[in-house]
């Protein structure tokens, strides 16, 4: 026990939600200690402020109190003292989210940024973690999964770990429960899944999908120096989905019927949504994690650090993540393309891609993407989304462009090679030079139009040289994702211009186009639907109550507004083609079969 930096967190009452957790500093400064919590947490650009879940906080160093002094929302000063200083504090964990810490007699799961004090001017110092389990009978069956370095105790139970310093012990979550875990190895490496919640998950399966997905990551950009274990810690829940990523490990929150069972072979929808969550976070492994803009290196996890490379690091992640699927074999070429349109189908429906680029977006993540209100759909374009479709027409253009002598897979290599490989980050104007520089092409309109601009992308024309069809269409109604083809009688003919969402017996109109009929009729987010043309208007019926009008129709339409009543009239309009579908086209010449088989199958 030699570490300068002692952690002890105990899940010393889980009724309660508190976790209590030590620090003993071996040599504090000597003009003072000072403690900080983290502002956020690497991933998730929001300021969560974990310092305002400290309950307690008190510090002693030989036996004695040590006066502590709150400096401001996140850091504390410790008088100074001339042995070692301890730092006592009870935290309230009950946040149930990937970037969060939840403690009750079920489970205890946390990430370090909520829970463990930084050390200031001490953060390059090793660490050591003691995890205590709580003090009842349930908890004795409990097991433990995380990726941090284990020093003592049995594989999957609790004991004592070790990090190089407070940038990696914060890296490593860790979820204690009733588990199930499976295990695998891609290129030699030990994986591990664990699973909390009550599933009947086909873990044989499930391993051997994820053993072939990481596998073919692996192979595009190689193993990571350092990358000598992994572990996929997953919540299956009720409803749920999201995911955290981190360098040996991920935290992914998933609907339990996403988890494929026994007897069922199939890929479907549900169990392809965990597959491509899984697929997104591995990912990461390498584009965010290692390879990280030159602004992240180190986090400073007190501020927002503004980039406009999101749409780079999850944008293109995003792109991979499903590629991954079909190049992997898990899906089928159909099954792809029906992801792809979804998703495009999901940026052609906010008329924010018109207003605002993808590197605003990227830069703004912190008070905008994160901080989503009703008129985010007229106002701002995802980098998730429009990212990864960046990420698709480049792809495409550098291969049909180069004869298919580049593709975005050589562009990752040469980042890989330069920032992910060295750790070095990526300046802001870096991704473009290396895709300049790797195809020899002369790429700024593009980049110019698709990251700083918001003009529409030329997928149509991209998807044409691989031999994939482009339809757009107008959807079918609210539970209409897009992706497939329909019947026109299916599609939908008028529309409101407005999103309803039923919550508490309510049907709300929680979003409205500008320009659309329910905007020009002069309803708002937050009205109550009450009656369309004399009769019940929910969020349920809309679609189907919808079908009976035509374009130019008039209709008398009531809403609550607060609790006052409001009519006005509303005049349909038709439903816009915002809905995409794809298609592979049969007979293709022989060079645009060897194309779309090297983009998709790799
Ligand atoms: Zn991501």
């Amino acid at each position: 026990m030699t570490s300068p930096h002692r952690y002890r967190i105990s899940a010393y009452d889980p009724a309660a939600h508190l976790f209590e957790v030590q620090l003993r500093v071996a040599s504090p400064d000597p003009e003072g200690q000072v403690f900080a919590m983290p502002a956020w947490i690497p991933g998730s650009y929001m300021i969560r402020d974990y310092a305002r879940n400290v309950v307690s906080i008190r510090a002693e160093s030989d036996g004695l109190d040590v006066p502590l002094t709150k400096l401001d929302k996140s850091r504390w000063l410790a008088a100074p003292v001339r042995k070692s200083l301890t730092l006592i504090a009870e935290i309230f964990a009950y946040d149930l989210s990937v970037r969060g810490a939840h403690l009750d007699n079920t489970h205890a799961y946390f990430n370090g940024p909520c829970v463990f004090f930084a050390v200031r001017g001490q953060e390059d110092l090793g660490c050591e973690l003691e995890i205590v389990p709580p003090d009842h009978a349930d908890a004795a069956d409990w097991r433990l999964a995380t990726s941090m370095r284990r020093m003592e105790g049995p594989q999957y139970g609790f004991g004592a770990f070790e990090a190089d310093d407070y940038a990696e012990l914060i890296d490593h979550p860790v979820e204690a429960g009733n588990l199930s875990i499976g295990e695998f190895e891609v290129q030699g490496i030990p994986h591990a899944i664990a699973i909390r919640g009550k599933t009947h998950v086909d873990m044989g399966r499930l391993c051997h999908d994820l053993e072939t997905l990481c596998e073919r990551h692996m192979s595009l950009l190689g193993v990571p120096r350092g990358f000598d274990r992994y572990v996929f810690l997953v919540y299956a829940a009720g409803n749920g989905y999201g995911g955290l990523e981190h360098r040996w490990s991920s935290s992914l929150v998933c609907t339990r019927d996403n988890l494929p069972t026994r007897g069922d072979d199939t890929v479907g929808d549900a169990y392809r949504t965990f597959l491509g969550l899984a697929s997104h976070e591995y990912f990461h492994s390498w584009n965010v994690k290692r390879m990280k803009p030159a602004v992240f290196t180190p986090y400073d996890l007190s501020v927002e650090i503004h980039t406009g490379l999101l749409w780079v690091f999850e944008g293109i992640t995003s792109y991979y993540d499903d590629l991954a699927l079909v190049r992997s074999g898990l899906i089928t070429e159909k099954s792809y393309l029906e992801l792809l349109g979804r998703t495009i189908s999901r940026v052609l429906r906010g008329s924010g891609r018109l207003k605002q680029s993808v590197e605003a977006s990227s830069f703004d993540a912190w008070t905008k993407f994160y901080k989503q209100d009703a008129n985010a759909p007229n106002a701002i374009v995802s980098y998730y989304a429009k990212g990864a479709l960046i990420a698709l027409a480049l792809d495409l253009k550098l291969r049909h462009e180069t004869l298919g002598r580049v593709s975005l897979d050589d562009v990752m290599k040469a980042c890989w090679q330069r920032w992910g490989e060295t750790g070095v980050g990526m300046p802001e104007d870096g991704f473009e030079a290396v895709a300049a520089e790797v195809s020899g092409l002369d790429l700024d309109d593009f980049f110019q139009a698709s990251v700083r601009g918001t003009g529409e992308l030329p997928l149509d024309a991209l998807l044409q040289t691989h031999g994939i069809q482009y339809h757009v269409r107008a959807s079918s109604g609210s539970s209409d994702k897009g992706g497939q083809k329909l019947e026109n009688s299916k599609q939908r003919g008028v529309w409101l211009g407005a999103t309803l969402t039923e919550s508490n017996g309510k049907s709300t109109f929680t979003s409205v186009v500008n320009g659309g009929p329910a905007e020009l009729a002069g309803i708002a987010p937050g009205d109550e639907a009450v009656a369309l043309d004399g009769l019940l208007l929910t969020s349920a019926n809309a679609d189907k109550r919808l079908k009976a009008y035509r374009v130019g129709d008039e209709l008398d339409l009531v809403v609550f507004r607060g609790d006052e009543l409001v009519s006005t009239r509303i005049r349909l309009t038709s439903a816009p083609l915002d809905t995409c579908y794809l298609e592979l086209v049969e007979d293709v010449e022989l060079a645009v079969e060897s194309r779309r088989m090297a983009w998709l199958h790799g």
